[in-house]
């Protein structure tokens, strides 16, 4: 049974100088319509590949496209993560709370601030994109 359920991790990528010439993002999304974010990249020409990536898509074509990957010698970990907000640099705007399906960011009506509830985040990331002074920051255990 073919199943439409949407998936998403945050993962490691870790390759060899042969592999970063080769177009294998466009691939991943060209053949498995998957869509990625890249949330840190270390790459030259004649040195090894590690990136990390955010890769989100129906389940089925995200397990296809990491065989792909590791197919083409690209070797793959999950990557933990959590999110934490820079208090010092918050300016409550409010941006945020639209994108957090979780609520776990939102407006306290009586002091006007938005609380970020961390026990409710889910890590998706979505404040991080859209907060204008980079106040919310993703914390992984993959990027050394
Ligand atoms: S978008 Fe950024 S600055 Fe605005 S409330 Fe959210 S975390 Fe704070
Ligand atoms: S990472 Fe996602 S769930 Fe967590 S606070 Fe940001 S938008 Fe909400």
């Amino acid at each position: 049974m073919h199943t439409t359920e949407e998936y998403s991790r945050i993962i490691a990528l870790h390759f060899s100088p042969e592999v970063v010439r080769k177009p294998m993002m466009y691939n991943l999304a060209k053949k498995f319509d998957l869509t990625f974010n890249i949330l840190k990249a270390r790459i030259s020409p004649r040195e090894e590949g590690h990136m990390i990536l955010e890769l989100s898509g129906n389940r089925e074509d995200f397990k296809k496209g990491i065989s792909y990957l590791q197919k083409h010698g690209i070797s793959i970990q999950d990557v933990a993560q959590s999110i934490t907000r820079d208090e010092s640099i918050c300016t409550h705007c409010g941006l945020c709370t639209a994108l957090c399906f979780n609520k776990a960011l939102s407006l306290d009506p009586e002091t006007r601030v938005i609380v970020f509830h961390d026990s409710r985040c889910t890590a998706c990331s979505n404040c991080t994109r859209i907060c204008p002074v980079g106040a919310m920051h993703v914390e992984t255990n993959g990027d050394s």
